[in-house]
C-alpha cells in the first residue's frame, strides 16, 4: 500500500496490530526516515500503550505494558552484529508472552526465534510524504 503522511502510516501500523497475538515478533525494515518508528507507534497505540512512543536511539529497546500483555520496541541500528555482544542482551525484550517490534532486524539475525516472526514489514520512501508499506 501507499501512505501519504505519518498519520496514514500510523493507521497501517494499527491495522497490522489487530491481527497479532502474544509472542509474535514483527520485523520492520527500511531506510532512515522511512517511517519505521511511526508505523510502530501506531501499532503500539492499538495495543493499548499510552504515553510517548519514541525511537529507542540511545538504548536497544523499550518495554511497555500493553492492554493484553508486554510489548517491546527495539531499534538495532547501532548493533553492528551480535558477535561481540552479550548473547542474552536482547532476551528480556522477547519474553514468551511479549509482542515485539524490531527496527533494523538485519543487524542482529538470530537474536529471536524465527518461528515467532509473524510479519515482515518494509517501508520505503516514495517522494515527499509518500511511503510504500509492504507487509508479508
Ligand atoms: P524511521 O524510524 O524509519 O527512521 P521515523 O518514523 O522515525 O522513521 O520518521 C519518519 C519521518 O518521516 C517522520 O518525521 C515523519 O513525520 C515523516 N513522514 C512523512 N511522511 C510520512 C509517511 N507517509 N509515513 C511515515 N512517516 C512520514
Ligand atoms: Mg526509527
Amino acid at each position: 500500500m501507499r501512505t501519504t503522511g505519518p498519520d496514514a502510516t500510523e493507521r497501517a501500523g494499527a491495522a497490522l496490530a489487530e491481527g497479532l497475538r502474544p509472542g509474535d515478533v514483527v520485523l520492520v525494515s527500511g531506510d532512515l526516515g522511512a517511517g519505521k518508528t511511526t508505523f510502530v507507534r501506531g501499532a503500539l497505540r492499538a495495543l493499548g500503550v499510552t504515553g510517548p512512543v519514541t525511537s529507542p536511539t540511545f538504548v536497544v529497546g523499550h518495554e511497555y505494558d500493553g492492554a493484553a500483555g508486554p510489548v517491546s520496541h527495539l531499534d538495532l541500528y547501532r548493533l553492528a552484529g551480535m558477535g561481540d555482544e552479550d548473547p542474552g542482551l536482547l532476551d528480556p525484550f522477547f519474553a514468551p508472552d511479549a509482542i515485539a517490534f524490531v527496527e533494523w532486524p538485519e543487524h542482529a539475525p538470530g537474536a529471536w526465534p524465527d518461528e515467532r516472526v509473524a510479519r515482515r514489514v518494509r517501508l520505503e520512501h516514495a517522494g515527499g510524504d509518500e511511503r510504500t508499506v509492504v507487509v508479508e
